[in-house]
């Protein structure tokens, strides 16, 4: 930051006008000011790879993209309330990538109003008002879905958890009380579903519904164990409770199958949706049966005045285009093996790696001091990204303790791109620091 008079006064200007709650990536900041495919450009004309960026899921400045958004722009934006092709259509096009019987899609701007929405839409459909969600999940920012989000609730200022919200064993293989090596572990980790909920029905305080992403990202990019969605699931019908599947992170593709729950199994009764969808543009989805919404239907309106315009359906539609034409999806799988392989090649080499976890375009590499005890390696994690970065290589530490390098590349990498980000990273390893 010193060095550079650009990014200096951009953070100089930010710091004075915007509320630092706002948080950036890495302590030294980096100013961004144009990116390509899956390259970002700082002030200073460097290139990165961007290996962290789950927004741009098709890569940066896609022309089909931004072809489809300027031509949109140009001939018609508007509020929702007007009705106009692309809405009808895009709705369309996600409920024919859904499987039955998820029909009926509501739009939103972001991740957590989608959340927001089927978190009200669970309560109102049930009438019931607790919730269980995943131990260290996040499920967004709005009032209502930080008390639903471990995350946040049980961090400094967070206030804990709320008294509706109940929390269900983490299915974290790798630091759970079942591990890689349990065969059991779904049926384990699963019973603990069964239990809270069993035991809230006792209460007489039955769950309207449980939240829970097909792999667990901000909570540690957990991989769950096959099999324990779907009986996780049927734990949650059985109490009455309806299961909401939380892809904000992982739909459209990202783990290597068009929806995350896809290779578990099992069908959620609400499905919330947000990032990648618009490649940047705000646009966040609710899909749910058409059961579910008639009941949610006879309450009060839902308006939400930018939700599904006609530019960010436009940005949506074409996303959508560019994955089919592209085989994205079958990319991210087959991208992501050679991805998973060359990060467990590097765990064989370097003590530091407790354990690499991932499906499609998402990997995890958590950090140990110590392979038995599996103290967290918190510091070593931020200081690996920042000398990432300084080899022009973005990825981030996340998780409970922040030392889980979390690593979430644009679907359109190639094994060349991986190449460079395991190379970097071998190479970061092996210095002597
Ligand atoms: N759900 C999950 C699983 C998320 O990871 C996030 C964002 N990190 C959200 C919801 C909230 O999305 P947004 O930031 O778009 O509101």
């Amino acid at each position: 930051v010193a060095d550079d008079p650009a990014l200096r006064h951009a953070v100089a200007v930010r710091e004075q006008y915007t509320g630092r709650a706002q948080r950036y990536y890495f302590d030294e900041p980096m100013t961004v000011v144009s990116s390509q495919g899956v390259w970002m450009s700082d002030t200073e004309g460097l290139a990165y790879l961007d290996a962290i960026n789950n927004v741009t899921h098709i890569g940066h400045a896609d022309p089909t993209v931004a072809d489809a958004v300027s031509r949109q722009v140009r001939r018609l934006n508007t509020n929702s309330r007007f009705v106009y092709a692309q809405f009808g259509r895009y709705a369309e096009r996600l409920a024919s990538l859904l499987p039955d019987p998820l029909a009926v899609v509501y739009f939103a701007c972001t991740g957590s109003e989608a959340n927001d929405l089927a978190l009200r839409m669970a309560r109102q459909v049930t009438g019931r008002t607790n919730v269980m969600v995943v131990d260290g999940a996040y499920h967004g920012n709005t009032t209502a879905v930080l008390e639903i989000s471990p995350d946040r609730y049980d961090s400094p200022g967070g206030g804990g958890r709320p008294d509706t919200t109940h929390v269900v064993v983490q299915p974290n293989r790798y630091r759970g009380p079942y591990g890689y090596d349990d065969p059991l572990a779904a049926q384990k980790y699963a019973a603990d579903v069964a239990d809270v909920a069993r035991r809230l029905s006792a209460e007489g305080r039955a769950p309207a519904a449980l939240f829970t992403e097909a792999l667990i990202g901000s909570g540690g990019q957990i991989t769950l164990p096959p099999g324990y969605l779907a009986s996780a699931f049927e734990a949650v019908r059985a109490a009455g409770g309806l299961c909401v599947s939380d892809e904000v992170q992982i739909g459209i593709g990202r783990l290597g199958t068009m929806w995350g729950f896809e290779a578990h199994g099992a069908v959620p009764d609400i499905v919330t949706l947000g990032k990648p969808l618009g490649n940047g543009m705000p646009l966040a989805a609710v899909a749910t049966t058409r059961e579910i919404a008639d009941e949610f239907d006879r309450g009060i309106r839902y308006f939400n005045t930018f939700a599904g315009n006609p530019v960010c359906c436009a940005a949506g539609l074409a996303v959508l285009d560019v994955i089919e034409r592209d085989g994205l999806v079958e990319r991210a799988a087959s991208t992501g093996a050679y991805l998973l392989s060359g990060l467990r090649g590097l765990a064989d080499r370097h003590a530091l790696i407790g354990d690499v976890r991932g499906e499609g375009m998402y990997a995890g590499i958590e950090l140990v001091r110590n392979r038995t005890t599996k103290e967290p390696a918190d510091a070593e994690a931020l200081y690996i990204s920042q000398r990432m970065r300084e080899e022009g290589v973005l990825i981030y530490p996340n998780g409970r303790f922040g030392n889980i390098l979390k690593i979430k590349p644009p679907l359109i990498f190639d094994p060349s791109h991986v190449q460079i980000l395991v190379d970097t990273l071998d190479s970061i390893l092996t210095e002597d620091w």
